[in-house]
């Protein structure tokens, strides 16, 4: 049986995770590859489901439900992983299993009461400023814990850990410091006694991926390497 090019992709960045595991003595089973499907169509979706991938990261709402309904009938998991309007958190609320991006607690507020009561918990991350950038999205280092703390209280919210988006660069030092400050941060949160899981650190790309996976990441973000390259954005 021949392999479409989505499916050979999945085996391979697969592959690449089981041996940057196997460098730092981890099982690869602690890593979840997450596939960034943005700007892809449905069908490229469905291929990749073929390889028995079933999480998907998506950054736009209206594209994202699209794809769902065109794709009911795979039991897939959805991730959104893109910038949270608050006027769009009760579609995020009803359509997504896990978000990534929490970063305010207003947002945090609004989607745990409009999580429908017959879904489970809303699995959520704390999107993290980590490279400290004045334009970038996540909660500030020193807010971590406080934000943490009030989301613990949200009853229909389960706070599974953090995610980051350090600022690119090929400079392997400087990744692992952006990745070993995540896992300080997410091990802090342990100490607070907040009662949540605190289990998953979201970070690694494409480009970043082997210092995410020794720093211990356990899920990793992959679109391009996956899906091949996107169609230039236009308006969402
Ligand atoms: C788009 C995106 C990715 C995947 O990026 P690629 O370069 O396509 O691998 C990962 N994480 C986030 C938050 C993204 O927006």
């Amino acid at each position: 049986m021949s392999l479409s090019m989505v499916e050979e992709h999945i085996v391979k960045v697969r592959a690449e995770v089981e041996a940057a595991c196997q460098r730092v003595g981890r099982s690869a089973d602690e890593v979840c590859l997450l596939a960034v499907s943005k700007m892809q169509s449905a069908e490229a979706v469905r291929e990749a489901a073929r390889a028995k991938q079933r999480a998907f990261g998506e950054n736009y709402l209206q594209e994202a439900l699209a794809k769902q309904r065109a794709l009911q009938d795979l039991d897939l998991e959805w991730h959104f992983i893109g910038a949270i309007q608050s006027n769009k958190t009760r579609a995020l609320a009803e359509h997504f299993a896990w978000i990534h991006t929490l970063d305010r607690l207003k947002i945090a507020q609004r989607l745990s009461a409009q999580r429908p009561a017959k879904l489970p918990p809303l699995q959520v991350l704390l999107q993290v400023n980590i490279s400290n950038e004045a334009s970038k999205a996540g909660v500030a280092i020193d807010a971590v814990a406080e934000l943490a703390t009030q989301v613990a209280a949200l009853p229909r919210l389960c706070l599974r850990g953090l995610m980051c988006i350090p600022i690119a660069t090929p400079n392997q030092t400087a990744q692992h410091q952006a990745f070993a400050k995540l896992r300080c941060l997410l091990h802090d949160l342990h100490a607070l006694g907040l009662n949540q899981p605190l289990d998953t650190l979201s970070m690694g790309m494409s480009a970043d991926l082997e210092a995410a996976i020794a720093e211990g990441s356990t899920l990793v973000r992959i679109g391009t390497a996956i899906f091949g390259a996107r169609a230039p954005k236009l308006a969402h």
